[in-house]
């Protein structure tokens, strides 16, 4: 009887371990994502229902409304949850939604801190809708720690972070900014688009509140537009939830399904990219035609060093300055066969992009220059194809 009981408490053990130490790819596979128990479906399947019945009133089986929860979301947000290795995942229908639902925990007269150089759409959103109803910001330079430990007020309850940033690749060192944060008791979010949970993992470097927009590399196919939140705190997620609710950013079921799916992949992919975008980094160096390179895994790089502190890959972009204007970027983008010029990255396809007037054309022009994005600052998103086709088209764009 005692052995039985010893038994089956080493097999209880050993099971809780496997699920603890389950390692990122697995996890990528399988968390959130066991056989569906009504039909022993392999695959997550897409519910692609608004409503779900009840028994009787109140009686269900935890699915009332899709806005609310729906199963192929909740597969995504503990698939994404547990990658990030947080508590709660909550996924939205745009990077932006989610971005939207953190800053909505704030009210009038509260006060954030934000990097200058940032995602055009985040800056839009500060401008256009949280500056309007009496959201404070502050915009500084968190490369330097004095300057952003100036900033703090009375009033500070956010620091906004995105590291590498968009697109000048800046670096900001999350443990240290986090540091200081809790010292001044502002909550911390990271912006975690470019390193994704496979290269960074924001949360156990001591933020509160990790954001992404999964349209681009955690879905990895530019296929669809999404957004993710993932956090420890309690507390925080059921502000956050009541949010979602209120507001119904929520995706659906079908871009949920697709986001599964190209999750699963994220790690082999992201190896890819990286891979990649070391050697497309080194080849610009080398061009006649290119002013300035800019990507966190040169040595050269100004973040390089804490870049390698807190990542274990430096990520799939790289900006360079090509030597002329808008001119000279238009014939580079014209001469481009295999990538696109396009918005967004993170796709296993290459795509080129013209930040100025593309991504960040938000940003008033004086202050574009100031923070870097130049007339001639061209974002690469270096795909997966194979690296011979990506050298032999940028040197044929840049001759
Ligand atoms: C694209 C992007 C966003 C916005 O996400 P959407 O899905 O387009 O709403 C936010 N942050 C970063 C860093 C991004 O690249």
């Amino acid at each position: 009887m005692l052995f039985f009981i010893l038994l089956q408490f080493i097999i209880f053990v050993k099971l809780l371990l496997a699920i603890i130490i389950m390692q990122f790819e697995t996890k990528a596979i399988w968390v959130g994502q066991a056989a569906d128990k009504a039909t022993g479906a392999t695959i997550v399947p897409i519910y692609q229902t608004s409503t779900f019945t009840q028994e009787e009133v109140n009686k269900h089986k935890g699915y009332e409304y899709s806005r609310v929860g729906n199963p192929t979301r909740t597969a995504l947000d503990e698939c994404l949850a547990s990658l990030e290795e947080g508590k709660y995942g909550l996924s939205f229908s745009s990077g932006l939604a989610a971005e939207h639902a953190i800053f909505s925990i704030l009210r009038p007269g509260d006060h954030v801190i934000v990097p200058e150089d940032m995602y055009g759409g985040t800056y839009r959103l500060i401008k256009e809708i949280l500056e309007p109803v009496n959201i404070k910001f502050t915009f500084t330079d968190f490369t330097d720690l004095k300057t952003l430990e100036q900033s703090f007020l009375p009033s500070t309850k956010m620091v906004w972070i995105e590291t590498p940033t968009n697109p000048l690749l800046k670096i900001f060192d999350i443990e240290a900014i986090s540091a200081l944060s809790r010292k001044n008791s502002a909550l911390v979010v990271v912006d975690n688009t470019f390193a994704t949970p496979y290269f960074q993992k924001p949360l156990l470097l001591g933020a509160d509140i990790v954001v992404h927009s999964t349209t681009k590399y955690i879905n990895g196919h530019s296929d669809i537009i999404g957004g993710a939140v993932i956090l420890n705190d309690t507390l925080l997620y059921e502000k956050i939830l009541l949010v979602q609710k209120s507001v119904g950013a929520v995706p659906s079921p079908f871009d949920s399904w697709l986001t599964l799916r190209g999750v699963k992949t994220l790690a082999v992919r992201m190896r890819q990219h990286d891979q990649n975008a070391i050697k497309v980094a080194q080849f610009l160096e080398k061009q006649p035609n290119v002013e300035k390179v800019f990507f966190p895994g040169l040595e050269t790089h100004p973040g390089h060093k804490i870049a390698k502190k807190q990542m274990t890959g430096f990520g799939g972009i790289v900006s360079f300055r090509i030597k002329g204007g808008l001119a000279e970027a238009n014939t580079f983008f014209k001469k481009l066969k295999v990538f696109q010029l396009a918005d967004s990255l993170g796709g296993v396809e290459s795509l080129a992009n013209y930040s100025a007037l593309m991504t960040h054309e938000a940003f008033p022009p004086e202050l574009r220059t100031k923070i870097g994005v130049t007339d001639n600052l061209i974002r690469l998103s270096v795909g997966i194809e194979h690296i011979d086709d990506l050298l032999t088209d940028l040197n044929n764009a840049l001759t």
